[in-house]
């Protein structure tokens, strides 16, 4: 079988962990209710032991989620063995040994809770499978009852009667859990899928660089954006005429890559169009400067090897406080065009 593992930080690994944890806490509840009220509940001394050491277990099992998240899996699978193997022996106790004369027991509400841990742990399927052979075992288990000839008459009727409710209401409770456990895998699927595309619609996959577009949710840089370089290569269209299109689209990328190894952490850099590109740099005019001469340095240092050495044109500008970003690049373009009239290979900081 295909090993199963909900990535970690998913939003199905966060509905899951936070499911379980919200089941963990129920029962610690209301074991900490059954035990604090065992004297009026008339709950026996070993109950009151067993009590005791379910507490431990599921402030164990809290503790554990919120400690390490990514462990939710085995976590809900412990819990899940536990309670199929304490369901099954204790209603077995009730039914076939105990004949109890007051119902089902209190136990019985519990006795639908795997079907939750199940879905909450497993992948569909397999939790189909776990919680339909517990099904099983429980319509066994009243089958087993309602043929036992040492069962009083008037018992096995009303007994009898609750249990094939209970399961009739199980079986429905497992149909809509399984329904809405593969509903919700298409719907993580699909917005898996969505965001994938998205993002490669944000991406230039030309120079694999963010587009334009990507700037219109860019997240905020860490103390926001405070400079930009706009740059455009200089006499590009000369690469093209003498090299041909495939040799230009390998200088862009050439540069894009150079742009990348001479930015700093917390810097960005976009393809802007064509022969364009913009530096989103979190320091003052000065940095940004630094920042294009770093580049331009990297690209003296580095010619590419078919078209040679490649110049920028630069221009920089600091954004004012609360000024738009479409002001603070038109300004970076005019520093641009500046740089191209004083005879390009030049970085010009916008006033
Ligand atoms: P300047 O120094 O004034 O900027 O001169 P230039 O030749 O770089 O400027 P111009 O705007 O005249 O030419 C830009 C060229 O860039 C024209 C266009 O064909 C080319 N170009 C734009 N996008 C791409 C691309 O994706 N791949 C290639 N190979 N060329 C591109
Ligand atoms: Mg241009
Ligand atoms: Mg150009």
């Amino acid at each position: 079988m295909r090993r199963f593992r909900v990535p970690d930080g998913t939003p199905e690994a966060q509905y899951r962990h936070a499911g379980l944890l919200a089941v963990q806490l129920c029962l610690l509840l209301t074991t900490a209710c059954t035990l604090a009220l065992s004297g009026p509940l008339r709950v026996g001394p070993t109950d009151q032991v067993l009590l005791a050491l379910l507490l431990v277990q599921h402030a164990g099992y809290v503790l554990w989620l919120r400690r390490a998240p990514q462990r939710f899996q085995l976590i809900g699978l412990l819990e899940l063995g536990g309670e199929l193997l304490a369901g099954t022996y204790r209603m077995r106790e009730v039914l076939l040994v105990d004949h109890t004369a007051h119902g089902l027991s209190g136990y019985s509400y519990w006795l639908a809770l795997p079907y939750l841990v199940a879905s909450l742990a497993l992948p569909p399927r397999a939790a189909l499978a776990v919680s339909g052979a517990y099904l099983l075992v429980l319509g066994a288990l009243g089958a087993a009852y309602w043929t036992n000839p040492d069962v009083p008459p008037g018992l096995r009727q009303d007994n009898g009667n609750a249990w094939l409710q209970m399961l009739l209401m199980h079986a429905a409770l497992l149909t809509v859990i399984t329904l809405q456990q593969h509903l919700r895998r298409r719907y993580a699927l699909a917005v898996t899928r969505a965001e994938r595309r998205s993002a490669q619609a944000l991406r230039d996959p030309l120079t694999g660089l963010p587009g334009r577009r990507a700037l219109d949710d860019w997240p905020q840089l860490p103390g926001g954006l405070h400079s930009v370089v706009y740059f455009d290569l200089d006499h590009f269209k000369r690469v093209n005429d003498t090299h041909g299109h495939d040799v230009g689209d390998d200088v862009l990328r050439h540069v894009a890559r150079a742009a990348r190894a001479a930015l700093r952490a917390g810097d960005r850099v976009v393809r802007w169009g064509g022969e364009e590109f913009l530096l989103l740099i979190d320091g003052d005019a000065a940095a940004a400067r630094a920042a294009a001469e770093r580049l331009q340095d990297r690209l003296r240092r580095d010619p590419h090897p078919v078209a040679g050495p490649v110049t920028l044109s630069c221009g920089v500008a600091h954004r004012r406080p609360g000024e738009p970003l479409d002001s603070t690049l038109g300004r970076a373009d005019r520093a641009l065009y500046a740089a191209k009239r004083a005879g390009r290979d030049a970085v010009e900081v916008a006033g």
